[in-house]
């Protein structure tokens, strides 16, 4: 840590947050009359046409030179985990396992690091980060954004963007707001009452804008209570612009406006990632018969040259040829990231760590073992210059002290399928004009229609009728047992499966990319079945296929004997950039019988540990009761095999703490009921309210299966002398101690949670208001002071249309997760 950051760490423990950026040498200058004069005198020698040019993209990530002012065109990069858009980089851990370090330390950093990446790639904006809310699991994208909490999320991206801006490179917080389903994205339409939005959906982008001034804002596809967010005044112009002060860039995403003079009224100051809508002619002719001012025009030009005035882009070259594309810096920040993320979620008879003294044999299996998943899919997939595979990674790590033996584990569904025998197969056609035809293949005898890439038009373009594919014939067992029947199909087609007569599957059609559904059934030896299938396509690729295999058969003998051989066993197992990611939303269950796989290795070996790569949470239930040990690795970046053996084999405590509340099923989870587009329209209601996540469980008195704000680890931490104290009117100061009880290092998370019992309107029960991360050595104490403004008292009073707060006893919780509290005090605000 250099001085200046140990400064700023100071002056955050003294609760005073100044933004580090305008401390660091590149580092934005803040406005000035200085800088608005400069502004001034180059927009008197631009013309209308310079300044329409200036407010629209060009060449998908820039935006237009201006010769008459001798405006270079600036640069932009996704964001958030690499700078990926120009070639290889280094690619960090997912943004959802940066907020579960709850450290916004270590978000300064990466944020550095990536401004870095950036400078070395002459970049201007950076499209990151990201910072709406995770309200389902099955959001596409929860890996780009920082969890269920405003404040959690508003603190680790202000660190975030600090880091990013010190490097002289503007941070673009996206997407605002209220972009939390990927299904439909350009259509859905979010319908969140106004305190709900202030309170939660809005609040991480008002901490971060209010603190750490990001260069930019990205506005996001969808509706917001009737209105797309390019034109969404109230939220563009009346609370960023107005409310917020928010003085630079606000930039459209990719394709995202949709009426160019609304959007020009909206707020949108740049379109991206070209003038489609705003452009030269539609505002020429707007502003001609008086529906567009041309001040308005003036003020998107004024906040571009602003911006790149402010952060120095004027001054000197942006593309710094010292710093390495390959920067080992951002290696090691990248392995840091892992390392404070992981996140140990069940550890039953302390099974971890490993002693790599006693353990001789490691058995490592599942899909994500051999290949390296860094990241999700979508706009934020990274390639990095290396990455290690879980399996290449433990075996360099433990070297010749562990033998880590890789073991296949289940056939993958394509060999199910293809191992999957119909006998007098017969397929008859029937496409969209009601034609019938017969189009069983001579040799065909497997039950699969696919089309080259099929996978990937879930969400695609659908014909209005279906062609519908009618498959019978008959299934005949080998040995006698239980029976697996499964069949996969793109989100968005159907298909029902019969045998004799009885419905066994049903797939209707659903929002993600790839759907695996399964049954299982009784069959004796050698029996035969009576097949039949009629799946519908709208898609103009086929994706369906149905496999049937006893299930203690499926592992192969040599994989069942390597993991029962093993001293303890790693499955690797979730989700990858295919399956979870941009423009998709994903499955609960996660892939290809991967519950399965988890439950056939833990029944053969008893210390079997489950490490899990997702941006959320999955479904549990099929296994969980007999797994040991369970780590979540959300996406872990190109370090993370190092990170996640380090934590395995003990040689550091995991710190990770869920930046999320993991529901026991899907139908507990608050949102479930409200998520999906209500029928035959765009609506999606978010009656849940305030009541997300924990707010919801620790109101209602639910209990999650694992709780947001809980994470284990090989140590165990007290919290002791909690002490609140009013210091003026509005600020109130809690100290606390924190001590590591335990026999080894490790690093604990306090979470400061408040509570409103007195006050005048329904309000969650508790709500997260501050937190500090602290490490210590085994047995040390540390001493926490920590700051709550009056904003941690407040709730958004939509009458009065301002924060509020109602005077009376509130109670300040400390504790190691939303669940477990373990100290509290009360308070008198008035
Ligand atoms: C994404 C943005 C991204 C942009 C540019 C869009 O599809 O939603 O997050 O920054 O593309 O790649």
């Amino acid at each position: 840590m250099n001085s200046c950051r140990k400064t700023f760490a100071a002056i955050v423990a003294a609760f005073l947050i100044v933004p580090v950026s305008f401390m660091s040498a590149q580092a934005p200058a803040p406005p000035s009359p200085a800088i608005e004069s400069r502004v001034d005198g180059m927009l008197a020698k631009m013309s209308l046409d310079d300044k329409l040019l200036l407010i629209g993209g060009v060449d998908s990530f820039y935006t237009n030179a201006i010769p008459s002012i001798g405006l270079k065109r600036l640069k932009m990069t996704d964001g958030p985990v690499g700078t990926r858009t120009f070639g290889p980089s280094t690619a960090y851990a997912a943004s959802v396992a940066l907020a579960a370090s709850w450290d916004s330390e270590l978000a300064y950093r990466v944020g550095e690091s990536l401004g870095e990446d950036a400078r070395a790639r002459g970049v201007n904006f950076l499209l990151a980060p990201g910072v709406n809310m995770y309200r389902s699991p099955l959001n596409g994208r929860n890996m780009e954004y920082l969890g269920e909490d405003p404040y959690l999320a508003g603190r680790i991206a202000t660190g975030y963007i600090e880091g990013v801006q010190s490097k002289g490179v503007a941070a673009t917080i996206k997407h605002f707001a209220a972009n939390n389903s990927e299904y439909d994205r350009h259509k859905i339409n979010a319908i969140i009452d106004e305190r709900t939005l202030r309170e939660l959906y809005l609040r991480a982008f008002e901490m971060a804008i209010k603190t750490a001034h990001p260069g930019a804002v990205m506005d996001s596809y969808n509706l917001i209570n009737g209105e797309h967010a390019t034109q969404n005044s109230h939220l563009n112009n009346d609370i960023l612009k107005g409310e917020w002060g928010f003085q630079n860039v606000l930039m459209s995403d990719w394709n995202a406006t949709y009426d160019g003079v609304a959007a020009a009224n909206g707020g949108l100051d740049l379109e991206m990632p070209f003038a489609k809508m705003m452009t030269a002619d539609t505002l020429k002719a707007a502003i001609k018969d008086g529906r567009v001012k041309e001040s308005t025009i003036d003020d998107k030009a004024r906040r571009i040259l602003r911006t790149a005035i402010q952060f120095g882009w004027l001054d000197r070259d942006q593309n710094d040829t010292s710093i390495p594309l390959n920067n080992p810096k951002g290696d090691q920040v990248a392995l840091d990231e892992a390392r404070e993320s992981i996140t140990l979620l069940k550890n039953q008879n302390n099974l971890l760590p490993l002693d790599a003294k006693k353990v001789k044999t490691i058995a490592i299996i599942g899909p994500n073992a051999p290949q390296a998943v860094t990241g999700g899919g979508g706009s934020s997939n990274t390639t990095p210059f290396k990455a290690d595979s879980i399996v290449a990674g433990f075996t360099s790590y433990l070297g010749d002290r562990v033998k880590v033996m890789y073991a296949y584990g289940l056939p993958t569904m394509d060999e199910l399928y293809d191992a999957t025998d119909i006998r007098d197969m017969r397929v008859v056609r029937k496409d969209a004009s009601g034609h019938e035809k017969v189009v069983t293949g001579e040799r065909e005898r497997h039950i699969k229609y696919w089309s080259k890439n099929a996978g990937n038009n879930g969400a695609g373009p659908q014909a209005k009728t279906a062609t519908v594919w009618h498959t019978t014939g008959i299934y005949t067992s080998s040995t006698a047992g239980d029976y697996v029947v499964s069949g996969v199909t793109n989100g968005a087609d159907t298909y029902v499966l019969r045998l004799d007569g009885k419905e066994v599957l049903r797939h209707d059609a659903a929002r993600s990319r790839s759907d695996v559904s399964e049954a299982t059934i009784k069959l004796g030896a050698h029996q035969s079945v009576k097949v039949d299938v009629v799946y519908e396509t709208r898609s103009e690729k086929r994706h369906m296929a149905i496999a049937i295999y006893n299930r203690a058969e499926a592992l192969s003998p040599s994989s069942q004997k390597i993991i029962r051989d093993a001293d303890a066993v790693l499955v690797a197992v979730g989700f990858n950039p295919d399956l979870e990611g941009e423009g998709f939303d994903r499955t609960y269950t996660m892939p290809f019988h991967q519950n399965e796989l988890i439950a056939q290795v833990a029944s053969l070996n008893p210390k079997t540990i489950v490490a899990l790569t997702a941006g959320g949470s999955v479904e549990t239930e099929p296994w969980i009761a007999g797994v040991p040990a369970l780590l979540h690795t959300y996406y872990p970046g190109q370090e993370g095999a190092r990170a996640l053996a380090e934590i395995v084999f003990g040689e550091r405590s995991p710190e990770g703490h869920l930046p999320f509340s993991w529901e026991r099923n899907l139908n507990q989870n608050p949102a479930s009921a409200h998520y999906e587009e209500e029928n035959g329209t765009k609506d999606s209601h978010y009656a849940e309210g305030l009541f997300l996540g924990y707010r919801y469980y620790t109101s209602m008195k639910q209990e999650p299966l694992f709780p947001f704000g809980f994470g284990l680890s090989y140590t165990n931490f007290s919290f002791s002398n909690l002490k609140v104290k009013r210091i003026s009117e509005n600020d109130v100061e809690v100290s606390l101690d924190v001590q590591n009880k335990g026999s080894r290092e490790g690093a604990t998370v306090a979470q400061i949670y408040v509570g409103d019992p007195s006050a005048k309107i329904k309000r969650p029960v508790m709500e997260l208001k501050q937190f500090s991360k602290v490490r210590l050595k085994a047995g040390a104490k540390q001493h926490v002071m920590l700051h709550l403004d009056r904003r941690a008292f407040e709730y958004y009073d939509v009458t009065g249309k301002a924060w509020k707060l109602d005077p009376g006893q509130f109670i300040i919780m400390v504790g190691e997760s939303s669940a477990k509290i373990d100290a509290s005090q009360t308070i008198d605000m008035m």
